[in-house]
């Protein structure tokens, strides 16, 4: 009996982490960035910049909106948003890195009537589970370009001389 509870409380556990994209792609949920104005929901902050429904007005909501493609594993909107002449080939999210924070510590430019600006973020991750889990962070400070309108991931900001 004990097992089989055991059993099945694992199965649930597991369902919870593999459904947790579906449950992000409800837009009423608070947006994986924590949004912008915080606390905004997915669908008032990066799903319309994500799904094609608007471009992002400032290069920090572009780059909200790459967060939250990584954390629901969206690699067409990360390929989409890198600017061509430094993307890669083929973005691919590894869909076992789960992203649970984004923390935005500096903006400079990349405002509506900007060409270029710099972001610079920390995001954390976890992977894996019980003795296995694991934890770590991304901090960068980004490049942001706009061209024809639209604002592109360029990449890390190449240290000042
Ligand atoms: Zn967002």
């Amino acid at each position: 009996m004990g097992e089989t509870f055991g059993a099945s409380r694992g199965s649930a556990a597991w369902l919870k982490v593999s459904g947790g994209s579906d449950e992000a792609l409800d837009r009423a949920t608070g947006c994986p960035c924590g949004g912008l104005p915080r606390g905004a929901t997915l669908g008032e902050c990066c799903a319309p910049v994500i799904e094609g429904e608007r471009v992002a007005a400032t290069a920090e909501a572009l780059m909200r909106s790459r967060y939250t493609a990584y954390a629901l594993a969206d690699g067409d909107h990360l390929f989409r948003t890198w600017h061509p002449r430094t993307r890669p080939e083929h973005v691919d999210p590894e869909p076992w890195v789960r992203w649970v924070g984004l923390e935005v510590l500096d903006v400079v430019d990349g405002g509506p009537g900007q060409d270029a600006g710099v972001v610079e973020f920390r995001a954390r991750w976890v992977a894996g589970e019980g003795r296995t889990r694991q934890r770590g962070e991304v901090h960068e400070r980004s490049a942001f370009a706009r061209r024809a309108g639209r604002w592109f991931y360029v990449g890390p900001e190449a240290p000042t001389p």
